[in-house]
């Protein structure tokens, strides 16, 4: 079993900041985890222990920052950060301030972003707040994710989170399960309309195939693909406002892929396309597999029962 003192993962990574692209410290807690815990797509239950005190988080952080300097930090907790207690978030705010980072990005359902109100005197940097929204769709929220929250619900954190100066982040998933590939496509271009306003910018997640979910079971049977990289590129190039990819498990099996030629070639377009907001960078991208995507579009559509008519 691993070390509850021992972060799940650390790395420094791009981000953008004020129109820059900067250094940002970005790391896996190891938590206990996310009380709600029933999403079909997540494994996340995976990294996370039972017996991690607030102590062990702390030594988690304290490892984590020796990896470098950084002027983001990123944290993620495989559940929300406002789940855990008020000790450890003051631990983060101080160390946040302490290491002159200038920005924290968290993660939170919206029912737990209300808790912000308890630690705002600690808060004097930016302060991005993700939350997994998925969709604008309350039908396939529920039904194809099980996620247990609404739109609505979303609507007023986010208002509450903008209300206090600070900045939302909403994470839309492409391609939940069983929606059709054309389905998923325009159900993540609608998304992304819907949040305008609402969230400062967006974070297209193509779903990836995680290890002991739900989603796993339907994959494992020939009942799910993950989206095609040509989908991901579709939905980058409808968004009028600023939307992020960073594709987890880009090009294998279990995450967004094409034909295994063009992968790599159109995920760095898509990591490009993050950092700068540049559609030119899809300008010169081709494959032979884009006409048997553009297929499979039509094909799946008369194959199965559409989700919506
Ligand atoms: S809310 Fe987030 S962490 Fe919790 S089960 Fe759903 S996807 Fe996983
Ligand atoms: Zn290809």
């Amino acid at each position: 079993m691993s070390s509850t003192t021992d972060p799940v993962a650390v790395w420094i990574e791009k981000e953008r900041f004020h129109g820059d692209v900067v250094d940002c410290l970005t790391v896996i807690l190891r938590t206990r985890g996310c009380s709600w815990n029933r999403c079909l797509m997540c494994g996340y239950r995976r990294d996370t222990d039972p017996r991690v005190t607030n102590d062990d988080l702390k030594k988690q952080l304290e490892k984590a920052l020796k990896k470098g300097k950084a002027k983001i930090l990123k944290i993620f907790t495989s559940g929300s950060f406002f789940e855990l207690d008020k000790e450890f978030r003051d631990f983060v705010y101080n160390t946040v301030s302490k290491f002159g980072f200038e920005k924290l990005i968290v993660e939170s359902r919206p029912e737990f972003v209300y808790k912000v109100e308890e630690d705002l005197e600690k808060i004097d940097f930016e302060l991005e707040v993700g939350i997994g929204l998925e969709t604008s769709n309350d039908f396939v929220r529920e039904h194809c994710i099980n996620k247990g929250f609404t739109f609505e619900d979303f609507k007023e954190s986010s208002k509450f989170l903008k209300s206090k100066g600070f900045r939302v982040k909403v994470y839309l998933l492409l391609k939940p399960p069983f929606l059709s590939e054309k389905e998923a496509i325009e159900d993540a271009i609608k998304s992304i309309k819907d949040v305008e306003g609402l969230a400062d910018v967006v974070s297209l997640n193509p779903t990836n195939v995680q290890s002991g979910t739900y989603l796993e079971a339907l994959w494992r049977k020939g009942l799910y693909r993950p989206p095609w990289f040509w989908s991901v590129v579709e939905v980058l190039k409808n968004s009028n406002i600023e939307t992020v990819s960073d594709p987890v498990g880009a090009g294998s099996f279990r995450g967004p892929h094409n034909c295994g030629r063009c992968d790599k070639v159109v995920a760095r377009a898509i990591r490009e396309f993050s950092l700068y907001q540049d559609k030119s960078v899809f300008e010169n991208l081709n494959c032979k597999c884009l006409k048997r995507w553009e297929v499979a579009l039509d094909l799946e559509n008369y194959s199965r029962i559409p989700l919506f008519k």
